[in-house]
């Protein structure tokens, strides 16, 4: 493999629902599930903006003292997470999101009830923003909103899932034609055209999942 052949890398989207669609991440197809507890959801959670630390205090002792809730807060999360991989997966199949797939996403973005509001304070007023109910459906719904912000006002067509069957990861082309195929061209892109090269090599035709 010749260095010329690869092209640098634009610079990664950080996308919220990209980063949350990539915590579950594969390898050679094999996943490995990076918020798997809860304890690692809500320090995600935490890292990304979406919980206070006072929140994640509070969300990790009410989930550590009811297990059943912590299951079911969890199962929410990957539901999320297995909606954002499908819509994905369709836009990058070059069609847009199936209805019950935008009624899904409605539904998690109902639950990021917010309202405005003026705060006075020493040196004037600022506008504001307060959640209303739960923390973590708040938490959800914020995600959910940076999908639906992107297929409405960005260009759909540069979300794409890596063609590495084995690798999958989502990611979003901001390079010029926004048509790249591998998450990673130096990784999944190189892994491709080393087994095309060798199935030609062979004189068979490439594998399937060897784009
Ligand atoms: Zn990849």
């Amino acid at each position: 493999m010749n260095a010329r052949d690869l092209l640098p890398e634009p610079p990664q989207s950080d996308e919220l629902f990209v980063t949350f669609a990539n915590t579950l991440e594969f390898t050679n197809g094999i996943p490995t599930d990076h918020v798997a507890e809860p304890a690692a959801l809500l320090a995600w959670l935490k890292e990304n903006g979406l919980i206070s630390e006072r929140g994640r205090a509070g969300e990790s002792a009410r989930l550590h003292r009811d297990p059943r809730e912590g299951e079911r807060r969890m199962e929410r999360f990957r539901y999320l997470r297995n909606l954002v991989h499908a819509i994905a997966d369709r836009v990058n199949d070059g069609h847009p999101p199936t209805r019950d797939q935008v009624r899904d996403l409605n539904h998690i973005l109902r639950h990021g009830l917010h309202y405005h509001q003026l705060v006075s304070e020493a040196d004037g007023a600022r506008y504001s923003v307060s959640q209303v109910g739960d923390h973590l459906d708040q938490a959800r719904a914020t995600i959910a909103s940076s999908l639906a912000n992107f297929l409405a006002q960005d260009d759909p067509h540069r979300l794409h899932t890596c063609a590495n069957e084995g690798c999958r990861e989502i990611f979003i082309d901001r390079s010029p034609t926004g048509r790249r195929r591998w998450c990673d061209m130096r990784v999944c892109g190189n892994r491709a055209k080393v087994a095309r090269h060798r199935s030609r090599a062979r004189g068979l035709p490439a594998k399937a999942n060897a784009h």
